[in-house]
Order: structure tokens, then sequence, then C-alpha cells
């Protein structure tokens, strides 16, 4: 493989992965279902271009965003698809939204009142805060209001509604239960019938049938990461991971007993060992509380020693092995393989965090 950069240290980002994702899910939903594959964040740091490019050939009918300038960017890649923008835009964004077909999520009635007047009509969706406690619409009176204030808006055009989940992941629906009740009983008080209605993320999709309305937003599950543990285990198809995360070996020693290996000189060799210097460290992603995790090679596990360096950090080997050995930190090797999730544990988060925090620094490398 030919790597963009001098360093061989890249994530490879297996589109193949993200296909098989969607086309899993698209098989256990109802076929009218659109598919919105949320790509915010650089695609949950997979490279929002090649990710877009496959989720919309594998049947997604729209992307999701959180920031409108992560619209913009897709604008300026060249994509026509329909691109919603999940997070808060300010006023000012309104025509620039409107002149480039970029539908807004809406939740508040000075917003409407403050947008000027419209060169081209504005699409927008309208959040309902079910429960989530982030951006939404959260009563009767506010959404009454915010109906009103639209009637005067004709270029302001609503085309669907959505509410977001907060425990779609867990086992116990009680919460999300009352989310979608509270959710129906927010889109009786429409006028005229929402063209289109979502509410599910991934683990809703999956594991709830009863939320997926007219279309469902797949992010984490695209990506081939499990949103919990209960979505894992109740998977009605497999998840193909589509990240994984490479380097090799470029400095391997010898050091006696009693040698010392890195800041703070917190290894010591307990005997005379092997030691190899692999070039990633914290500026990659390769946080600091990731020391003692193990990475792969030529299939075996071995452990990350003494502290992580900004760019490099130390490997205990078993042997000798010659430089330019493959290193893998995430992703299969032999027999052996480290899921996102060992990591995410190990640094106590979820797995949604660990491709987030690979820097740009790493290439996103497509297989
Ligand atoms: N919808 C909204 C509003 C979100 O913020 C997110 C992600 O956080 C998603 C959908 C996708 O969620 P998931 O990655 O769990 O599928």
């Amino acid at each position: 493989m030919i790597l963009p950069t001098y360093r061989p240290t890249y994530a490879q980002i297996d589109l193949k992965a993200i296909t098989h994702n969607i086309v899993s899910l698209r098989k256990v939903l109802p076929d009218e279902t659109n598919i919105i594959a949320v790509v915010k964040a650089d695609a949950y740091g997979h490279g929002v271009e090649a990710v877009s490019k496959a989720a919309l050939a594998a049947g997604a009918t729209m992307l999701a965003v959180a920031t409108p300038d992560e619209a913009i960017e897709l604008r300026n890649l060249g994509f026509q698809a329909d691109i919603l923008v999940l997070g808060a835009s300010p006023v000012s964004f309104a025509n620039i939204a409107a002149q480039q077909n970029i539908i807004l999520t809406v939740f508040q009635a000075e917003w409407i009142n403050e947008v000027q007047e419209l060169v081209k009509p504005l699409r927008i969706h309208l959040k309902i805060d079910t429960g989530m406690g982030r951006l939404g619409i959260r009563s009767e009176l506010e959404l009454t209001e915010i109906l009103q204030v639209l009637k005067r808006r004709p270029t302001i055009q609503v085309e669907g509604v959505y509410t977001h989940f907060a425990t779609a992941d867990e086992e116990d629906t009680q919460k999300f239960d009352q989310q979608l009740e509270t959710f129906q009983y927010m889109l009786r008080l429409f006028p005229t019938p929402v063209p289109f209605i979502h509410a599910s993320n991934s683990a809703a999709s999956i594991t709830k049938k009863n939320a997926i309305f007219q279309g469902v937003r797949y992010g984490i599950a695209m990506y081939g990461l499990p949103a919990s543990n209960y979505v894992k285990e109740t998977m009605p198809f497999e998840m193909k991971p589509a990240l994984s995360l490479h380097t090799q070996l470029v400095h391997v020693k010898k050091v006696s007993e009693g040698s010392t290996i890195s800041y703070g000189a917190t290894y010591t060799a307990p005997k005379d060992e092997w030691i190899g210097t692999i070039p990633i460290g914290y500026a990659d992603g390769v946080l600091r509380g990731l020391s003692g995790q193990e990475v792969l090679i030529q299939g075996k596990r071995m452990p990350i020693i003494g502290r992580i360096c900004m760019d490099q950090c130390m490997i205990l080997l078993d042997k000798s092995y010659p430089i330019n050995e493959p290193v893998t930190l995430i992703g299969q090797q032999g027999n052996e393989t480290i899921e996102i999730d060992e990591w995410a544990k190990k640094l106590n988060t979820i797995s949604y965090e660990i491709p987030c925090l690979l820097t740009k620094r790493v290439p996103r490398v497509l297989k």
C-alpha cells in the first residue's frame, strides 16, 4: 500500500464494511423507510467524503451533519443529496442554507421571526425535545407558537419533524416509551400531515421497531460499532467495523534489567527485554490512558509500556522483530482482533469517542 505520508501510521477505512452495514439495516427495515446517513464530525472520524459516497451508493437517501460548516463542506465536495443540519444554525445561515439547498433544524419561534427575506425557500425540519433535554420544542405551547409564526412565513417550508431518544441503546424501554408517546402527541398537533417524520438513531432502528416512521438516522452502526452491549447482543445482523489502525516498528532494541522506559521512568524492565518503538502517540489520538493497552504484532498481543509520548510509544516485545514490522492497534491480525470497544473500556468511555479522537495527522486510507 502506498501511504500519503512518510510516516507508516494510518487508519484504514473499509468502505465495503460501510456498504454492508447499510445494506444489512435496509433488509430489516420496511422498504419505504429512508436511511439518513449520519456523517457529522468527519463521518465519526472515518472521513466524510468517502463515507458519504459509500452511504449514498448503498441506499442512504439523505446525509446528516451537526453544523452548518459541515453541510457547506459536503456541498463544496459536490454532494447534491439532501443534507440535514442536526445542530443549531445561526439565523445568519438561513439564506445560505436556502441557496445551497441545505435543510436546517429549527425549534425556536424567535429564530423564525429573525430570518430576513429569503432569496429561495428554506427547507426545515422541526425538532421536538421529548426528553433528551438538548435541543427542541418542549411544549404544546411552544409548538403552537412556532406553527403560528410559520403561517406568516410561506418561504420557510416544514418538510420534516423529528426527535432524538436518550436511552435507545438500553434494554429498559421506560424512558424510550415515554419519549415516543410524547412525540406522537406532539405530531397530532400539526394541522396537516408532516411529510417526513424520523426519530430513531442506530440503536432504536435496530432494537425498537415502533419508532421507525419514514426515516431513521443511522450513525454508529453504519461504522460497524455497537452503541452499547445491549445493542451488540440483540443485533439481527453482523456489523462490520470500518476502521482499523496500523503502524510499524521504527526501532527495536534489547534493554537490560533495570532499564527504564519513557517519561517519568515509570516502567522498569524486570529482566532483559526486547522493546519496540512505534510512531504514534497522543497527538494522533492514542491517549496516555492507553498505556498498558495491547497491540498486535504477527497476530500476537503485546502491551504498550511506560507513558505514551506525543508522537511515539513503546511496546514490550516477546522477541526481536525487524524494523518495519507491521503493528495493528485496532483491527485484526491473524486470529487476534482488537476492537474499538476494547480501547473504549480502557479509557472508560464509549466506542463513539475513539475514531473521533484520531487526529488529522493520521491519514485515512481507503481499503
Ligand atoms: N440523530 C441525532 C440528532 C444525533 O445527534 C445522532 C448522533 O449522535 C444520531 C442521530 C446518530 O446516532 P447513532 O450514532 O447512535 O446512530
